[in-house]
């Protein structure tokens, strides 16, 4: 099936409004490295196109109608926007979801050692990533320190051009022919992953005494303690900006694409929705998909399922059966990324059912791999639709399957959503080096997907 590269049809006009849109893109990515702060950026971004905090509302009990626009942001970690539509809400929302968390390095519990007068962050890797990438790269500790008496702090060390960067050290080639010797995935052990955050002792110190000076930063730039670390959630993750990539400025080379160049559009799509949509609008950024979904803040939870009854009680709904009703008759883009076909490793692909870079939005009409093992599989009728309203709208996309049938594999949120037995059908942006610390992605595939999901909204 023939499919035309969407940077030739562009105008110069298009060229333009792609660029600012990648441009947007870039400075969430660059505001929204994990979760935590990417639920923030949502809700600064709602706040300012004037929808309402839904919690709010539930507390005063205020109805709501045609046109309201609310949000709710639950457990600082996922995020929920609606746009209420004409239509009963019985009848079914459009709804755009994607997840705002990504592979990274977490800090455990009980972090801090020192090692022959280094000091170090003990750590255990979040999602699945090549742990030999994560070496010799500066990190940034983002996340959050929560106190006994419940005050949280903030903290972001390795952004700024001013701020020190954090390491986790490699061997040096001269020493590492064992090392050079294994697979990849034996490499370097996940027990190995110490982050390198201290080396200078505090003047006439005695034992751990880098260790204590560490410590005596901390205390004095955060007012936190050692106990702290046990109710915090801090994570290292590249230090630095997402950047334009190509001579042609034509990708961006950032970290987290997976999942915010889904999540990213799919907000913008509702936020930017102008008037008042016949079906409910929603767009759902989920926390957790990394790891299976699984936890409070993870689609596996009933926290999507219980924000829609709160919102279908304050539209006058308040029985189970409304709530049913309006996830079963729903339909769903479960945006999540695929794995862009590269040349370079051509042979893990199936050329014509592969994603291919700058060929715009993509749907994997199942997921899953040796035999559709675990795929929430989109009906034909619901895929015919999804078709209709794409080409309506001239969106440019291709369909896709996660590498070939044997070697292919990797979940996503739409199994989840399934279970209310919505209509939902996996999609998303293309991606080299996914997972890696920096990932590649298309701006015209960015901007197909925005240009998909705003057409997704008009779904009736
Ligand atoms: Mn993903
Ligand atoms: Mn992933």
């Amino acid at each position: 099936m023939y499919r035309k590269n969407a940077w030739e049809q562009y105008t110069v006009e298009d060229r333009a409004r792609l660029a600012a849109f990648a441009d947007d893109y870039r400075a969430f990515l660059d505001a929204a490295k994990t979760e935590r702060e990417a639920a923030d950026c949502a809700q600064r971004l709602c706040v300012e196109a004037g929808f309402r905090n839904l919690d709010a509302l539930i507390e005063s009990g205020e109805p709501l109608g045609p046109g309201d626009r609310v949000y709710r942001k639950w457990m600082n970690k996922s995020f929920m926007a609606f746009v209420v539509g004409t239509e009963s809400i019985e009848k079914g929302m459009n709804i755009l979801g994607a997840h705002i968390d990504s592979p990274r390095i977490d800090v455990k519990q009980n972090p801090l050692f020192e090692d022959e007068s280094l000091a170090y962050l003990d750590t255990h890797y979040y999602g699945g990533i090549k742990k030999y990438q994560w070496l010799a790269l500066p990190l940034a500790l983002h996340g959050v320190v929560v106190k006994k008496d419940g005050s949280t702090v903030n903290v972001a060390i390795g952004e700024d051009e001013d701020d020190p960067v954090l390491c986790i050290t490699d061997l040096l080639p001269h020493l590492a022919q064992d090392q050079m010797s294994k697979t990849a995935s034996k490499f370097i052990d996940g027990e190995a992953l110490n982050i390198l955050i201290g080396s200078a002792p505090e003047r006439d110190s005695e034992k751990d005494a880098v260790k204590a000076a560490v410590l005596a930063v901390l205390a004095r730039d955060y007012g936190v303690e050692e106990e702290d670390f046990i109710s915090a959630e801090l994570e290292a993750v590249p230090a630095g900006k997402a950047r334009d990539m190509g001579l042609d400025r034509s990708m961006v080379l950032g970290y987290g694409h997976d999942d915010r160049v889904c999540a990213y559009p799919s907000l913008r799509a509702v936020l930017d929705y102008e008037g008042v949509p016949e079906a409910t609008l929603c767009a759902v950024l989920t926390d957790k998909e990394e790891i299976g979904s699984m936890g409070a803040s993870g689609m596996n939870s009933h926290y999507f399922e219980n924000t829609v009854a709160e919102l279908a009680a304050l539209l006058g709904f308040e029985k189970e059966i409304s709530v049913r009703r309006a996830l079963q008759n729903s339909r769903m883009l479960s945006s999540d990324v695929s794995a862009g076909f590269d040349p370079c490793y051509a042979s893990v692909f199936e050329k014509k059912n592969a994603a291919m870079l700058n060929l715009g939005v993509c749907f994997n009409k199942y997921t899953g791999s040796r035999g559709k093992s675990g795929a929430s599989d989109a009906n034909a009728e619901f895929m015919a639709r999804v078709r209709r309203v794409m080409d309506d709208a001239d969106v440019c996309w291709q369909t896709s399957e996660l590498g070939k049938v044997d070697i292919g594999g990797g979940g996503t949120i739409a199994w989840l959503c399934a279970k209310y037995a919505m209509n939902v059908i996996d999609c998303g942006v293309p991606v080299l080096s996914m997972h890696a610390p920096w990932e590649i992605i298309s701006k015209a595939d960015l901007w197909e997907a925005y240009k998909g999901y705003c057409a997704f909204l008009e779904l009736a």
